[in-house]
């Protein structure tokens, strides 16, 4: 099948379109996988799925699925050879990972593009340097004399991260004065660090952006988030910021996905400043959180995108036909509302197939769609979303606050 379809495998840029029936193979057994093997069996595809889990939210809804270690040769040559092309929910592929299924199938988005996003030194330093897409300003931290020095140069507060394998708030510590630095950089030492500075944002923001191999690419619109203890909470679409701040944020995210010469889709996290400065915060080169709204309020959601980028289909408009806002089903206690959600007219509900509501972990979600134009205020978001909206609901002011 590659050979038909996908005939330069060296370079990996060849676009026929994968044929009705083909293998999509899914790195990863999550909700993201999930959700891109449903979108892609609308399309006619099969999906098998690449996860140590057993039974695992992606594989319930697949044609097949390898369990086994993303870092074990064995299962990693036994998935890619069962699958015509090979994508990612999961992007934290060792570089051996990724050089050996890049050896077997065509791999989208491309190896060069995970290796960027796993790394947040890579990432920022692409970002400022190739993209033109302003950040946070930032330092490599090796010793504590590095972060000393580098409190003294880029100021304070900041945040010093773990370069690698952190998301949700995980391998983070906030440094507020003098005092901080030794125990963060006790804590989060011996992994490489990156010291961030602290970006005093009016709020977050993201694009999710899909791009075909042959360059053709779409940005769907742009969507504040909130986060609840580093957790995504909310999203609302679209963003209710100013028009010139959303053009600035799709432009940065589109030109952030042709400077990757992507091949799939792209999240961009962003933070608007006081000053109403778009500055990147980091990417992921997957189906992301803050585009499930696009699952109920457009046409083709960011998983057929991903898809149909994958697949060398083509790409639909990544038009919005309805406000939206996403609300997060996170942990025990808000799992348990899910009946009450049920029942409440006009709430949207997704559920993710996991047994056990670990605290901090994402069971599923619910959209509320408005029409066009007619995304209310705090207090009627709130109000929408029932059961969810009422003890829990985090305002802009809140979520910066955290
Ligand atoms: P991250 O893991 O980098 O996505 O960070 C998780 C959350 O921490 C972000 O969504 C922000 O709310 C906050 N955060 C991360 N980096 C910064 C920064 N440089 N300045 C202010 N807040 C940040």
């Amino acid at each position: 099948m590659e050979d038909e379809f996908f005939f330069d495998k060296k370079n990996q840029k060849t676009f026929v379109p994968l044929p009705p029936n083909a293998i999509i193979g899914i790195v990863g057994g999550g909700q993201l996988g999930r959700m891109s093997a449903l979108a892609a069996a609308r399309l006619g595809y099969r999906c098998h799925i690449l996860t140590p889990e057993e039974d695992s939210p992606a594989a319930q809804v697949s044609a097949a699925a390898t369990i086994g270690d993303y870092e074990d040769p064995a299962a990693l040559r036994a998935f890619a050879s069962a699958v015509d092309v090979i994508t990612f929910e999961f992007e934290n592929v060792s570089a051996a990972g990724l050089e050996l299924l890049t050896s077997c199938k065509p791999v989208r988005p491309g190896p060069h593009v995970l290796r960027i996003s796993q790394d947040r030194i890579a990432e920022k330093t692409f970002l400022n340097a190739e993209a033109g897409a302003a950040t946070a300003p930032f330092a490599p931290i090796e010793t504590l004399d590095d972060l000393r020095a580098a409190a003294a140069r880029l100021g304070l507060p900041a945040i010093l991260k773990t370069t690698r394998l952190g998301y949700d708030g995980k391998g983070q510590a906030r440094l507020a004065s003098e005092v901080d630095l030794a125990p963060a950089f006790a804590r989060l030492s011996p992994k490489p660090l990156i010291f961030e500075g602290f970006v005093d944002f009016e709020c977050e923001i993201s694009v999710i952006v899909a791009r075909g191999g042959n360059g053709d690419s779409r940005a769907f619109d742009v969507v504040e988030n909130r986060h609840r203890d580093h957790i995504l909470d909310l999203t609302l679409a679209p963003a209710p910021i100013a028009p010139q701040t959303a053009a600035a944020a799709r432009e940065i995210a589109l030109r952030v996905a042709d400077a990757l010469d992507l091949v799939g889709l792209l999240a961009v996290e962003m933070f608007v400043d006081r000053d109403g400065r778009v500055l990147v915060n980091e990417i992921a080169p997957r189906p992301h959180n803050s585009g499930h709204w696009t699952i109920d309020a457009c046409p083709a959601s960011q998983f057929e995108m991903h898809i149909r980028a994958v697949a060398g289909l083509p790409l639909p408009l990544a038009a919005r036909h309805s406000d939206a806002v996403m609300k997060n089903l996170v942990g025990a206690e808000e799992t348990a509302l899910w009946p009450q959600i049920l029942a409440t007219q006009g709430l949207i509900p997704h559920l993710y197939g996991k047994k056990e509501a670990r605290p901090g972990r994402k069971m599923g979600h619910v959209t509320r769609l408005f029409a066009k134009g007619a995304l209310p205020g705090e207090a009627g978001i709130a109000l929408a979303l029932g059961p969810l909206g009422r003890q829990n609901f985090m305002t802009r002011a809140s979520a910066a606050a955290k």
